[in-house]
């Protein structure tokens, strides 16, 4: 599946395995158009992006914009960082973005200590005994990222239910009432028959990312092209298939 730009990729100022300019060269040999670097930001204990890397990546955004002729953005893999939905991006942090990619990440530096309690803990006992999250886990859960998707402008939920579960179907609803892309990802599709089956009924609008950490997957959204036609989804909910999308940061004549 062709799709007209990636924007949910990785390099080396994060845990990526490439440079900017490899991921650029590869999105071009792909036929996109545009493509987003959004390396994990502020609150990621290992391997993240630094805030004062942010005039640095935007000096070789331009670069490689011109050099290659595709639109590169400069964005950000954002970390809830609070039970109350707060992010680390900070309103000064927007001057120098362009969109951001949002989501809950493991190994983060929450708000407060509370916050760790309240959100993160809970969640890794999960992840650590295989057990199913209970009822009221995913309630919370979806409690937060409801709150979250209220109190930031966020472009893109990242791999929704990954690592953190949630009531899919009602943070997708809530998604397309704020206007954020409910994002399948690349590497992480945890949805079940019935989750897409609501979101079909409930037309939300998707976006196909690679989330990719390797140059070579850039813009490769194989495993989303599965989850499309086994499911039917409509590709007029499918945000960059044919043009930008319209991100809920985008800026008056910004492509
Ligand atoms: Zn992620
Ligand atoms: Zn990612």
């Amino acid at each position: 599946m062709q799709i007209y730009g990636d924007y949910h990729t990785h390099t080396y100022y994060s845990d990526g395995k490439g440079s900017m300019e490899d991921n650029v060269k590869e999105a071009v040999s792909k036929g996109l158009k545009q493509i987003m670097i959004s390396d994990h930001g502020f609150n990621r204990r290992i391997k993240f992006m630094k805030r004062n890397e942010l005039d640095e990546l935007r000096v070789e955004a331009d670069r490689l914009s011109k050099l290659y002729n595709i639109k590169v953005f400069v964005g950000v893999e954002a970390n809830l960082i609070s039970a109350e939905g707060d992010i680390d991006v900070l309103p000064e942090d927007m001057k120098k973005l362009d969109f951001i990619v949002c989501g809950f990440h493991k190994i983060i530096k929450p708000k407060r200590f509370i916050d760790f309690i309240r959100v993160f803990l809970p969640n890794y006992f999960y992840e650590i005994t295989g057990f199913t999250p209970s009822e009221y886990r995913i309630k919370k859960n979806t409690e937060i990222y409801i709150k979250m998707l209220e109190k930031n402008k966020i472009d893109i939920l990242a791999h929704p239910n990954h690592d953190f579960a949630i009531d899919v179907p009602a943070v997708a609803r809530k998604a397309k009432e704020v206007g954020t892309l409910f994002e399948i990802n690349g590497r992480h599709i945890e949805w079940s028959d019935s989750d897409v089956m609501q979101m079909n009924k409930d037309r939300i609008m998707f976006i196909l990312s690679s989330d990719a950490h390797k140059s070579e997957q850039v813009g490769d959204v194989t495993k989303c092209e599965n989850l499309v036609k086994k499911y039917n989804i409509d590709l007029n909910c499918i945000a960059n298939l044919k043009e930008m999308p319209h991100f809920i940061n985008r800026k008056e004549g910004q492509a």
